[in-house]
């Protein structure tokens, strides 16, 4: 048996990436005052149909939705910003004006076509901002994804930003599009045919080079933005450019999801291929109220986690964790005997391993070779008799004798030498 086409098991080279991800996260949001929250894999359908967009791809051909045995019907996530929207609203977070913040991470599901960096199921780390509008919470939820990213120290990422304006201008600019692509329309795929009148912002989204030769000499929405979106857009780049971020203005950038409203941005990745976009996020101040909640402003994010991984792996040598100490023992029974010992080495901290089969001294060395132990413990007759350790350290090939006793602490001061 096979994992399902478009899902893959994380192997332990993959999820010690993960879970260095991950420990940053937690570490470094809190910092700006996120917490995590864990939303259900699976909601009722109406949640995505009416938060995501009726007219999306999303929506209308991605989504896992079946009737569970009570004949309800219910959705995998396809993403978590409408759950988490959700649970705000159910749960009543918001409360006067304060903002919250939440972070989150897990598994999402997408029936699209599997291709390098895109799965059906796959991981996101995200976070979202509820109860204010005010740009700085735009610039600082975006200053706090770059400086996450610092330490990996990848090379080729490019912030990507624009404004999708919200329901004063972009009417217009729909209305727009619809009238000038109507007249273009024997031009354009079939998909884009239908996308006119159900979703027309999608159409600039089309990968077809005819429809794409159909858009270059259109407007684009930054013509059409209300003042007060203009000066929302000009404030939250007036941050960034405080923070000193590096940003690329791209008045095209859309966004597969209906609900965002103003700053919308990207990030893309050099090292990608095809599916370039690490991440995606944006403003989002009306979906709250629209999953029956009241109306708070929202601003959030969503790392995608597989492809962040690939480029990590790429740049940065993570790997699982080896044994701190592997001991090799002249005669198994010297094992038995020392089963509460080992258990102490790791109640003080250190990771131990050991051959149980305890067979040449060769081949023990072999194992630790292979494991990555950073020091060995040799118990041979000598030591056995003298309740010693002959202690190597594999770095330096150095070796010494020691008392049980002292073992943890001269670990600890020759791996911190
Ligand atoms: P979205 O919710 O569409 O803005 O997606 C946010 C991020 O999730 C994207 O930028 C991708 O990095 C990642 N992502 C989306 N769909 C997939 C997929 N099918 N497989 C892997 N990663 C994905």
């Amino acid at each position: 048996m096979k994992t399902v086409k478009g899902t893959r098991d994380l192997l332990p080279e993959d999820t010690a990436i993960f879970q260095a991800i991950e420990q940053r996260a937690f570490a470094h949001f809190a910092k700006y005052g996120f917490h995590e929250i864990r939303t259900p894999i699976f909601e009722q359908t109406q949640l995505f149909a009416r938060g995501i967009g009726e007219g999306t791809d999303i929506v209308n051909k991605e989504m896992y939705t079946f009737e569970d045995r009570g004949g309800r019907s219910v959705t995998l996530r396809p993403e978590m910003t409408a759950a988490v929207c959700r649970a705000v609203a159910q749960h009543n977070l918001v409360q006067g004006d304060d903002p919250v913040r939440l972070l989150y991470t897990g598994p999402t599901f997408r029936y699209e076509r599997p291709q390098a960096g895109r799965y059906r199921q796959f991981y996101q780390l995200g976070a979202e901002v509820f109860g204010s509008d005010d740009p700085l919470i735009d610039a600082e939820t975006i200053e706090a994804l770059i400086t996450f990213l610092e330490p990996f120290e990848l090379p080729n990422l490019t912030l990507v930003l624009n404004s999708v304006g919200d329901h004063t201008d972009r009417p217009r600019y729909l209305a727009y599009l619809r009238a000038t692509l109507a007249d273009r329309v024997d031009q354009l795929c079939g998909d884009c045919k239908v996308r006119i009148d159900k979703n027309v912002l999608r159409v600039l989204d089309c990968k077809n080079p005819t429809c794409q030769a159909q858009m270059t000499d259109l407007e684009t929405i930054d013509a059409f933005w209300s003042d007060e979106n203009r000066q929302h857009f000009e404030a939250v780049k007036q941050a960034l450019d405080g923070y000193g971020i590096q940003y690329t203005l791209n008045p095209r950038l859309v966004r597969g999801l209906d609900y965002y409203t103003k700053t919308a941005f990207e990030l893309l990745s050099g090292d990608l291929g095809a599916q370039s976009a690490v991440m995606g996020g944006g403003r989002y101040d009306g979906l709250v109220k629209m999953v029956g909640g009241p109306n708070v402003p929202g601003f959030g994010w969503a790392v995608g986690l597989d492809r962040l991984v690939s480029i990590i792996a790429k740049y940065q040598n993570i790997q699982p964790s080896r044994p701190d100490l592997f001991f090799v023992y002249g005669e198994r029974s010297w094992l038995d005997a020392d089963l509460p010992f080992i258990r102490d080495l790791r109640r003080a901290g250190l990771s131990v391993a050991y051959d149980s089969r305890c067979g040449s001294f060769k081949s023990q060395f072999k194992r630790a070779d292979k494991y990555g132990a950073a020091f060995v413990a040799v118990i041979g007759e000598a030591e056995q008799d003298a309740q010693t350790i002959q202690l190597k350290n594999m770095a330096t090939g150095e070796q010494t004798t020691v008392a049980r006793a002292g073992l943890v602490a001269h670990i600890r001061e020759a791996s911190h030498a």
